[in-house]
């Protein structure tokens, strides 16, 4: 089980087929502004992929795109909103078909408001993770080892969640509830980024 930190792009062949694990890491939570630093990918066989770009990157990165746009491949996310925004507007594709660990916890997680990754992990996994780099400098030149471990630790258990959270929501009646606030996620998105972020455009208001 390593940590590879790779500039640019994924190198191809990096991933093994299925399910993959992504998060992002940015200059703040402005996407329109805040540009993409990280991307984070896990394939589930223990190994955490780290594409780090540029101040200035141009966000070619064939071999990555190739691999969120593929429509065969179901992504994880904790937070998807934020993710697919944000690798919308830099990298240009939609990263679905997505199922989104917050959203999960929060249709069956009913007893409690605490959604947080750190949260999650710890009651469905048993495990720890720190999240001391969350804002830390993305945009640094070298990224150092601190910000590697916790950039990979943001993927590396959300295979495992997912196996849980598909049983407890069908244990709970909610999977297909789930699925179609999953569908929705990228039209939510785009919403954000078009300027729709702090309004609910389903309330009456
Ligand atoms: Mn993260």
């Amino acid at each position: 089980m390593a940590v590879y930190l790779h500039e640019e792009d994924l190198p191809e062949g990096a991933l093994a087929p299925g399910i993959l694990a992504i998060d992002t890491e940015t200059m703040g939570l402005v996407t329109t502004r805040d540009r993409l630093c990280l991307v984070q990918i896990s394939d589930g066989g223990g190994d955490e992929h780290l594409v780090r770009f540029n101040a200035g990157s141009r966000f070619a990165a064939p071999n990555l795109k190739a691999v969120l746009a593929d429509p065969a491949r179901l992504k994880l996310y904790h937070f998807a909103r934020f993710d697919l925004a944000a690798v919308h507007h830099y990298l240009g594709v939609m990263a679905a078909p997505v199922f989104c660990t917050k959203i999960a916890s929060k249709l069956v997680r009913t007893y409690t408001d605490r959604h947080g990754l750190k949260d999650l992990v710890r009651e469905l996994l048993g495990k720890e993770i720190s999240k001391q780099q969350q804002s830390s400098d993305w945009g640094a030149p070298a990224l150092n080892d601190a910000q590697q471990e916790y950039a990979a630790s943001d993927v590396r258990y959300l295979h495992a969640m997912h196996a849980i959270l598909v049983d407890r929501l069908a244990r709970e009646g909610r999977t297909e509830i789930a699925q179609a606030c999953f569908d929705f996620l990228p039209t939510r998105a785009l919403l954000d980024v078009a300027g729709w972020a702090d309004r609910d455009i389903f309330s009456h208001e």
